[in-house]
Protein backbone atom coordinates (compact mmCIF):
# COMPACT_ATOMS: atom_id res chain seq x y z
CA UNK A 1 0.00 0.00 0.00
CA UNK A 2 1.67 3.86 -0.59
CA UNK A 3 0.66 6.05 1.78
CA UNK A 4 0.88 9.68 -0.06
CA UNK A 5 2.69 12.23 2.37
CA UNK A 6 0.25 14.78 3.55
CA UNK A 7 2.11 17.28 2.51
CA UNK A 8 1.75 16.96 -1.13
CA UNK A 9 -2.20 16.96 -1.03
CA UNK A 10 -3.63 20.06 -2.23
CA UNK A 11 -6.27 22.53 -1.38
CA UNK A 12 -6.46 25.20 1.44
CA UNK A 13 -5.10 25.62 4.51
CA UNK A 14 -6.60 28.28 7.11
CA UNK A 15 -3.17 29.78 8.22
CA UNK A 16 -3.46 32.95 10.57
CA UNK A 17 -6.89 33.80 9.35
CA UNK A 18 -6.10 33.58 5.60
CA UNK A 19 -6.90 30.55 2.84
CA UNK A 20 -3.61 29.35 1.85
CA UNK A 21 -2.66 27.01 -0.96
CA UNK A 22 -2.07 23.93 0.83
CA UNK A 23 1.69 23.58 -0.49
CA UNK A 24 2.36 27.32 0.49
CA UNK A 25 1.35 26.69 4.42
CA UNK A 26 4.98 26.90 5.42
CA UNK A 27 6.65 27.78 8.86
CA UNK A 28 10.39 28.78 9.46
CA UNK A 29 12.74 26.50 11.11
CA UNK A 30 13.28 28.72 14.14
CA UNK A 31 9.63 28.12 15.29
CA UNK A 32 9.31 27.77 19.27
CA UNK A 33 6.89 24.68 18.49
CA UNK A 34 9.21 23.07 17.03
CA UNK A 35 11.91 23.37 19.41
CA UNK A 36 10.11 23.23 22.71
CA UNK A 37 6.76 21.93 21.82
CA UNK A 38 4.93 25.48 22.13
CA UNK A 39 1.79 23.84 20.55
CA UNK A 40 -1.27 23.00 21.65
CA UNK A 41 -3.93 21.14 19.03
CA UNK A 42 -7.14 18.71 18.52
CA UNK A 43 -8.39 15.97 16.66
CA UNK A 44 -11.80 16.53 15.32
CA UNK A 45 -13.94 14.47 12.60
CA UNK A 46 -16.00 15.64 9.76
CA UNK A 47 -19.03 13.58 8.93
CA UNK A 48 -21.16 14.50 5.84
CA UNK A 49 -19.44 17.99 6.05
CA UNK A 50 -19.98 19.04 9.70
CA UNK A 51 -17.45 18.50 12.50
CA UNK A 52 -18.81 16.16 15.34
CA UNK A 53 -19.04 18.17 18.28
CA UNK A 54 -16.80 21.16 16.75
CA UNK A 55 -17.84 23.52 20.26
CA UNK A 56 -16.78 21.33 22.80
CA UNK A 57 -13.38 20.53 20.69
CA UNK A 58 -13.01 24.24 20.29
CA UNK A 59 -13.39 24.85 23.66
CA UNK A 60 -10.99 22.23 24.92
CA UNK A 61 -8.13 23.97 22.54
CA UNK A 62 -8.76 27.06 24.05
CA UNK A 63 -8.49 26.25 27.62
CA UNK A 64 -5.50 23.72 26.19
CA UNK A 65 -3.86 27.16 24.70
CA UNK A 66 -4.44 29.00 28.35
CA UNK A 67 -3.17 25.75 30.01
CA UNK A 68 0.39 26.71 28.73
CA UNK A 69 0.08 30.31 28.65
CA UNK A 70 -0.09 30.47 25.14
CA UNK A 71 -2.69 33.57 23.66
CA UNK A 72 -5.15 32.91 21.33
CA UNK A 73 -5.16 35.39 18.29
CA UNK A 74 -8.92 34.53 17.54
CA UNK A 75 -12.02 34.48 19.37
CA UNK A 76 -14.15 31.04 19.87
CA UNK A 77 -16.67 32.28 17.32
CA UNK A 78 -13.67 33.06 14.97
CA UNK A 79 -12.30 29.65 15.11
CA UNK A 80 -15.78 28.16 14.47
CA UNK A 81 -16.10 29.91 11.39
CA UNK A 82 -12.99 28.91 10.09
CA UNK A 83 -13.08 25.90 10.31
CA UNK A 84 -16.98 25.91 8.25
CA UNK A 85 -15.26 28.28 5.60
CA UNK A 86 -12.61 25.56 5.17
CA UNK A 87 -14.16 22.46 4.64
CA UNK A 88 -16.46 24.74 2.31
CA UNK A 89 -13.54 25.81 0.05
CA UNK A 90 -12.27 22.60 -0.11
CA UNK A 91 -15.26 20.82 -0.77
CA UNK A 92 -14.66 18.09 1.75
CA UNK A 93 -17.53 16.08 3.66
CA UNK A 94 -15.31 13.27 5.66
CA UNK A 95 -12.15 14.58 7.05
CA UNK A 96 -9.70 14.29 9.93
CA UNK A 97 -9.78 18.28 11.40
CA UNK A 98 -6.52 19.40 13.23
CA UNK A 99 -6.70 23.08 14.76
CA UNK A 100 -3.24 24.24 16.00
CA UNK A 101 -2.11 26.92 17.81
CA UNK A 102 1.77 27.66 18.13
CA UNK A 103 4.53 29.76 19.67
CA UNK A 104 6.46 31.61 16.17
CA UNK A 105 10.27 31.70 15.31
CA UNK A 106 10.61 35.52 16.96
CA UNK A 107 13.46 33.84 19.63
CA UNK A 108 15.34 30.83 21.03
CA UNK A 109 14.80 31.81 24.20
CA UNK A 110 11.93 29.41 26.29
CA UNK A 111 10.10 32.30 27.25
CA UNK A 112 10.14 35.99 25.26
CA UNK A 113 7.29 38.01 25.33
CA UNK A 114 8.54 38.75 21.22
CA UNK A 115 7.06 35.30 20.27
CA UNK A 116 3.66 35.39 18.02
CA UNK A 117 0.94 33.13 18.93
CA UNK A 118 -0.12 31.24 15.18
CA UNK A 119 -3.30 29.38 14.43
CA UNK A 120 -3.55 26.81 11.28
CA UNK A 121 -6.82 24.43 10.32
CA UNK A 122 -5.71 21.85 8.14
CA UNK A 123 -8.61 18.92 7.35
CA UNK A 124 -7.28 15.64 5.37
CA UNK A 125 -10.13 13.67 3.77
CA UNK A 126 -10.08 10.95 5.98
CA UNK A 127 -13.19 8.60 6.76
CA UNK A 128 -13.05 6.50 9.39
CA UNK A 129 -11.10 2.31 8.96
CA UNK A 130 -13.46 0.72 11.71
CA UNK A 131 -10.56 -1.10 12.76
CA UNK A 132 -11.33 -3.82 15.31
CA UNK A 133 -9.50 -6.45 16.90
CA UNK A 134 -6.24 -4.68 17.99
CA UNK A 135 -4.04 -6.07 20.31
CA UNK A 136 -2.63 -4.11 23.32
CA UNK A 137 0.22 -4.40 26.12
CA UNK A 138 0.86 -2.92 29.15
CA UNK A 139 3.86 0.16 28.71
CA UNK A 140 6.86 0.20 31.18
CA UNK A 141 6.16 3.81 30.97
CA UNK A 142 3.23 5.58 33.30
CA UNK A 143 1.57 8.81 32.28
CA UNK A 144 3.00 12.17 33.79
CA UNK A 145 0.91 12.62 37.10
CA UNK A 146 -0.79 15.73 37.36
CA UNK A 147 1.54 18.06 38.84
CA UNK A 148 3.85 17.38 36.00
CA UNK A 149 1.62 18.16 33.16
CA UNK A 150 -2.00 19.41 32.75
CA UNK A 151 -4.19 16.39 32.27
CA UNK A 152 -6.70 18.09 29.94
CA UNK A 153 -4.44 20.03 28.00
CA UNK A 154 -3.86 18.69 24.64
CA UNK A 155 -0.06 20.12 24.33
CA UNK A 156 2.18 18.60 21.92
CA UNK A 157 4.45 17.70 24.17
CA UNK A 158 2.52 15.09 25.64
CA UNK A 159 2.93 13.62 22.42
CA UNK A 160 6.75 12.97 22.43
CA UNK A 161 6.02 10.12 24.90
CA UNK A 162 3.15 8.85 23.16
CA UNK A 163 4.77 8.28 20.03
CA UNK A 164 7.95 6.76 21.86
CA UNK A 165 5.63 4.17 24.04
CA UNK A 166 3.29 3.64 20.92
CA UNK A 167 6.49 2.97 18.43
CA UNK A 168 7.75 0.25 21.22
CA UNK A 169 4.26 -1.30 21.61
CA UNK A 170 4.74 -2.00 17.68
CA UNK A 171 8.36 -2.84 17.38
CA UNK A 172 7.29 -5.98 19.45
CA UNK A 173 4.04 -6.42 17.46
CA UNK A 174 0.83 -4.30 19.26
CA UNK A 175 -1.15 -2.01 18.15
CA UNK A 176 -0.76 0.43 21.22
CA UNK A 177 0.02 0.33 24.54
CA UNK A 178 -1.86 0.80 28.06
CA UNK A 179 -0.14 3.66 30.32
CA UNK A 180 -0.58 3.67 34.23
CA UNK A 181 -0.80 5.72 36.43
CA UNK A 182 1.56 7.14 38.60
CA UNK A 183 -0.37 5.31 41.77
CA UNK A 184 -0.31 2.40 38.66
CA UNK A 185 -4.01 2.31 38.23
CA UNK A 186 -5.01 2.25 34.35
CA UNK A 187 -5.04 5.47 32.93
CA UNK A 188 -5.22 4.99 29.01
CA UNK A 189 -3.93 4.21 25.43
CA UNK A 190 -1.27 6.41 23.95
CA UNK A 191 -3.84 8.25 22.11
CA UNK A 192 -7.34 6.98 23.04
CA UNK A 193 -9.43 6.34 26.30
CA UNK A 194 -10.09 2.93 27.34
CA UNK A 195 -13.29 0.97 28.47
CA UNK A 196 -14.47 -2.67 29.77
CA UNK A 197 -17.22 -4.29 30.18
CA UNK A 198 -18.71 -6.63 32.67
CA UNK A 199 -22.75 -8.11 32.41
CA UNK A 200 -24.44 -5.20 31.36
CA UNK A 201 -22.00 -2.42 32.85
CA UNK A 202 -19.19 -0.63 31.39
CA UNK A 203 -16.51 0.36 33.60
CA UNK A 204 -14.03 3.26 32.53
CA UNK A 205 -10.71 4.56 34.88
CA UNK A 206 -11.80 7.61 36.46
CA UNK A 207 -10.26 10.76 34.57
CA UNK A 208 -8.39 12.67 36.82
CA UNK A 209 -5.23 12.28 35.67
CA UNK A 210 -5.54 11.75 31.51
CA UNK A 211 -7.70 13.24 28.83
CA UNK A 212 -11.42 12.92 28.97
CA UNK A 213 -11.65 12.47 26.20
CA UNK A 214 -14.79 14.05 23.81
CA UNK A 215 -15.55 10.45 22.23
CA UNK A 216 -15.19 8.79 26.17
CA UNK A 217 -18.03 11.39 27.22
CA UNK A 218 -20.39 10.99 24.17
CA UNK A 219 -19.97 6.50 25.14
CA UNK A 220 -21.00 7.39 28.28
CA UNK A 221 -24.33 9.34 27.38
CA UNK A 222 -24.96 6.75 24.83
CA UNK A 223 -25.05 4.25 27.43
CA UNK A 224 -26.69 5.75 29.71
CA UNK A 225 -29.34 6.73 27.04
CA UNK A 226 -29.24 2.80 26.16
CA UNK A 227 -30.11 1.97 30.07
CA UNK A 228 -26.37 0.37 31.00
CA UNK A 229 -25.17 1.31 34.05
CA UNK A 230 -21.03 3.03 33.44
CA UNK A 231 -18.93 2.64 36.32
CA UNK A 232 -15.93 5.18 36.58
CA UNK A 233 -13.91 3.21 39.00
CA UNK A 234 -9.88 2.99 39.51
CA UNK A 235 -8.78 0.13 37.51
CA UNK A 236 -5.27 -1.95 38.44
CA UNK A 237 -4.27 -4.84 36.17
CA UNK A 238 -5.18 -7.63 38.38
CA UNK A 239 -9.48 -7.09 37.51
CA UNK A 240 -8.73 -7.04 33.49
CA UNK A 241 -9.16 -10.75 33.59
CA UNK A 242 -12.45 -10.63 34.62
CA UNK A 243 -13.92 -8.16 32.26
CA UNK A 244 -15.53 -10.12 28.78
CA UNK A 245 -14.88 -6.93 26.40
CA UNK A 246 -12.47 -4.08 26.19
CA UNK A 247 -12.89 -1.10 23.82
CA UNK A 248 -10.70 1.82 22.90
CA UNK A 249 -12.09 5.77 22.32
CA UNK A 250 -11.24 8.72 20.33
CA UNK A 251 -11.96 11.16 17.94
CA UNK A 252 -9.49 9.50 15.33
CA UNK A 253 -9.95 5.68 16.38
CA UNK A 254 -14.06 6.15 17.29
CA UNK A 255 -14.56 2.45 18.99
CA UNK A 256 -12.32 0.17 18.35
CA UNK A 257 -12.86 -3.40 19.96
CA UNK A 258 -9.62 -4.88 21.35
CA UNK A 259 -8.53 -8.65 21.14
CA UNK A 260 -6.33 -9.27 23.58
CA UNK A 261 -4.15 -7.65 26.25
CA UNK A 262 -0.26 -8.84 27.27
CA UNK A 263 -0.44 -8.06 31.18
CA UNK A 264 3.80 -8.61 31.43
CA UNK A 265 3.76 -12.37 30.77
CA UNK A 266 -0.04 -12.97 31.11
CA UNK A 267 -2.38 -13.03 28.15
CA UNK A 268 -6.04 -11.86 28.86
CA UNK A 269 -8.24 -12.53 25.51
CA UNK A 270 -11.52 -10.76 25.40
CA UNK A 271 -14.20 -13.32 24.11
CA UNK A 272 -17.87 -11.39 23.88
CA UNK A 273 -17.96 -8.03 21.40
CA UNK A 274 -21.94 -7.63 22.14
CA UNK A 275 -21.68 -4.56 23.70
CA UNK A 276 -19.38 -2.78 21.75
CA UNK A 277 -20.83 -3.52 18.46
CA UNK A 278 -24.08 -2.18 19.74
CA UNK A 279 -22.39 0.86 21.05
CA UNK A 280 -20.63 1.42 17.65
CA UNK A 281 -23.59 1.25 15.85
CA UNK A 282 -25.14 3.93 18.31
CA UNK A 283 -21.99 5.97 17.69
CA UNK A 284 -22.42 5.60 13.95
CA UNK A 285 -25.73 6.93 13.99
CA UNK A 286 -24.88 9.91 16.05
CA UNK A 287 -21.87 11.10 14.63
CA UNK A 288 -23.50 10.58 10.80
CA UNK A 289 -27.16 12.27 11.96
N1 LIG B 1 -6.37 10.44 25.28
C1 LIG B 1 -5.39 10.97 24.53
C2 LIG B 1 -4.02 11.08 25.10
C3 LIG B 1 -5.67 11.43 23.23
O1 LIG B 1 -4.71 11.95 22.47
C4 LIG B 1 -6.98 11.32 22.72
C5 LIG B 1 -7.28 11.81 21.33
N2 LIG B 1 -7.61 13.16 21.35
C6 LIG B 1 -7.96 10.76 23.54
C7 LIG B 1 -7.63 10.33 24.82
C8 LIG B 1 -9.38 10.68 23.08
O2 LIG B 1 -9.92 11.98 23.06
P1 LIG B 1 -11.11 12.38 22.09
O3 LIG B 1 -12.17 11.36 22.29
O4 LIG B 1 -11.51 13.72 22.58
O5 LIG B 1 -10.57 12.39 20.72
Amino acid sequence: MTITPLHTLSGYIWFNDQLVDWQEAKIHVLTHGLHYSGAVFEGERAYNGKIFKLEEHTQRLINSAHALGLQVPYSFSDIITAHKLLLEKNNISNAYVRPIIWRGPESLNITNRILSSNVAIIAVPSSPKHMNDIVLHVSRWHKPPPNSMPPQCKSSGHYNMMMTIQQEAQAKGYDDAILLDQRCYVAECTTSNIFFVKGDELITPIADVFLNGITRQTVIDIAHKLGMKVKEKYVVLAEISSYTECFITGTAAEIKRVKSIDIFDEKIIFTDDKTTKLLQTEYNILVNS
